[in-house]
């Protein structure tokens, strides 16, 4: 942290100088220039960018220009104390003065820091959003100002700040502090999450009224996703990573903390490197094993949401659902988490019927929540459930969902193995008047299976007791497997035809969309299920994982070349207890191997060799080469 962004770019460095300077990039990507530039000239602004779009430099870069052109420091507010050591250890290694504020500090930590900032010695500073309101800070930030020494306010995850977002964290209402008391200080915020309502909020509660939006395409071309049929979710989880992503870095998400732990043993006992990650564990231990993730190659985060908020983790080889997420923000951003370094990588799901009747639960029984709440949030709910029936290419239907038009990808289990559509229309109208029926009869509602009982003729103790085996709709489903009966009743609850009622034993009752179908004005196409256990099958046997393509394409030389490089880089990261991909990232490395160059000119403009990286490590690279 000793060192300062003077000696590695000055006064006159360029946004774009910097970008090659400091970070080694030779070009920006997408709006990342046009961000940059608004920001660096004092603009506000609202930054809608995927995961893994490059957020992180649209603040960073800002920062070193208007540190080199005398305004003083940037503070990142920034939700997660956990990542704060890594993230400024990333930019200490290329060569810029960043630190952290938090609560983990002694006084005497937090003093010394303080002296730096008033002798304008920081570029960066990384706080959490509860210190900003503390006295302490606001001393601080007080005392920078007067000297004109408060240059820029960049709010990550600023979606954070609203309820209507995934991720609500309270202690974001208190940023209003930054734009009440020093409305003159640049500021900028910026989020993965871009549903309409959430936006809405955050540009209020942040007052960006007046800041320029800038919105990027939310495709991430690289990921494939996948939603199949949740049949036998353990083995098919354990058949999908021993064939797709055999030693690879994964994030596998569970909705419970019981079934995180089950997930994880499972795996482990079959020999995958798995750990478990949940709210549940002590913050030590989920520290430990969020940096053993970090640092460790091949190795798999079971985990509840609690885990992956600023998870910068590049190599991310893919992200599975184990159950289903509450709406479609939270999918992509969870999905979003893989591939972050533009190779390809996998959003895989499997999801049922109890999922949908497990959220829909969740969302009507929730006590704290306003009624208008609920219902927003069923709305969200179906969304997504729409999107897991859909036929349609699942690209195409996320980025609609975020107000983005798109053409079919290629690049999606919908695209690759097109889904085979039957008409149940008429299945659709015998399980609609099968609830009607049953209600009307009984007057009461009933269960999924109980209905599924009776459509398909089974002669239960529960039918016999109600008396259903009577009913006209007894059997008349006896044509159908109990699959298909779960798949039209999902289908028919994703179209809003049904309701499953978690306030009375989870029964289901029709809605008003069911008339049209009951009258036989409206036809019903749904995906065939069936299909789902060929998709199933070890799909693109031919498909290496990527890490095999890639390396595959270099020859033996350079593959001892990079093993050589890769053991030298973990021997560096543990030394300065930071992970790998921070000293280097993967695609360096291999450039490197590729090229062996034999002087230090020849590292020069190779992506990701910044001039502090090319002086601090260019030496020992040529050593280990051999060179
Ligand atoms: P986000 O915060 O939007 O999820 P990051 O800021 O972590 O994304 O960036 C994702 C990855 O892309 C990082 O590994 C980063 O180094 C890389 N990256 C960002 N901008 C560029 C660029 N212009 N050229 C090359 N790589 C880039
Ligand atoms: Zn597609």
């Amino acid at each position: 942290m000793s060192s300062l962004p003077a000696s590695i770019s000055s006064p006159q460095s360029t946004p774009l100088d910097v970008l090659g300077q400091v970070f080694g990039y030779q070009q920006f990507r997408g709006p990342q220039e046009a961000i940059v530039d608004h920001v660096v000239h004092g603009g506000d602004a609202l930054v809608l960018m995927p995961t893994g779009g490059g957020k992180s430099l649209c603040y960073q870069i800002p920062a070193i220009v208007r540190q080199n052109a005398g305004h003083g420091v940037t503070i990142v507010i920034s939700p997660l104390i956990a990542l704060m050591h890594d993230q400024v250890g990333a930019l200490t290694e290329a060569g810029v003065s960043a630190a952290f504020l938090n609560s983990t500090q002694t006084f005497e930590e937090s003093s010394a820091l303080e002296k730096q900032l008033l002798r304008n010695e920081l570029t960066l500073l990384y706080a959490a959003p509860e210190r900003i309101n503390t006295p302490r800070m606001k001393g601080l930030l007080a005392s920078l100002h007067e000297r004109g020494l408060l240059s820029l306010f960049a709010i990550d995850e600023a979606h954070c700040v609203s309820q209507w977002g995934h991720d609500f964290r309270p202690e974001y209402r208190s940023l209003s502090l930054l734009h009440e008391t020093f409305p003159d200080v640049p500021r900028m915020a910026l989020t993965a999450t871009a549903d309409h309502l959430t936006r809405q909020d955050m540009i209020e509660r942040l007052k960006l009224e007046e800041a320029r939006e800038f919105v990027s395409s939310f495709d991430r071309p690289n990921i494939r996703y996948t939603i199949v049929e949740k049949t036998d979710p353990t083995r098919q989880l354990l058949r999908f990573i021993q064939t797709e992503h055999d030693a690879e870095a994964g994030i596998v998400y569970c909705q419970s903390r019981k079934r995180v732990e089950e997930i994880a043993g499972m795996l482990e006992a079959a020999g995958i490197k798995a750990m478990a990650y949940h709210a549940g564990l002590d913050a030590k231990l989920r520290q430990q094993r969020q940096d053993r993730f970090l640092r460790e190659d091949g190795m798999v985060m079971v985990a509840t949401i609690a885990f992956g908020m600023g998870i910068d983790k590049p190599d991310v080889r893919f992200v599975a659902h184990l159950d289903m997420p509450k709406n479609i923000e939270g999918y992509y951003q969870e999905t979003g988490r893989a591939g972050r370094d533009g190779q390809s990588a996998d959003a895989w799901m499997v999801y049922g019927l109890q999922d949908v009747v497990n959220q829909r639960r969740m969302i009507d029984t929730s006590e704290a929540a306003s009624e208008e709440f609920k219902q927003v949030m069923r709305g969200k709910l179906d969304a997504l459930l729409s999107l897991a029936e859909d036929t349609r290419c699942r690209r195409v239907s996320l980025l609609g969902y975020f107000g983005e038009a798109s053409q079919p990808c290629g690049n999606c289990d919908n695209c690759l193995n097109p889904p085979a559509v039957w008409d149940a229309t008429e299945a659709a109208r015998k399980m609609l008047s099968c609830i009607y029926r049953v209600q009307q009869a009984s007057g009461i509602s009933f269960g999924a299976g109980h209905l599924m009982d009776i459509l398909r003729g089974k002669t239960t103790e529960k039918i016999t007791q109600y008396g259903h085996e009577s009913l006209s709709t007894f059997g008349i489903g006896a044509d159908l497997a109990e699959a298909q009966w779960r798949s039209v009743l999902r289908q028919l609850i994703a179209k809003n035809m049904v309701r499953v009622n978690a306030e009375a034993f989870n029964t289901l009752q029709l809605l008003p969309d069911a008339r049209q179908v009951l009258k036989g004005e409206a036809s019903v196409l749904l995906r065939q299920q069936a299909l789902a256990a060929k998709a199933d099958k070890p799909k693109r046997g031919s498909k290496t994982s990527v890490k095999g393509l890639v390396e595959a394409t270099l020859n033996a030389g350079a593959l001892e070349r990079l093993a050589r490089l890769k053991a030298w880089r973990g021997e560096v990261a543990r030394e300065h207890n930071l992970p790998a991909f921070v000293i280097f990232h993967d695609a360096t490395l291999r450039a490197i191997a590729e090229q062996a160059p034999q002087r230090l000119q020849d590292l020069e403009g190779i992506s990701g060799m910044g001039t502090k990286k090319l002086q601090a490590y260019g030496a020992e690279v040529l050593r280990v080469l051999g060179a």
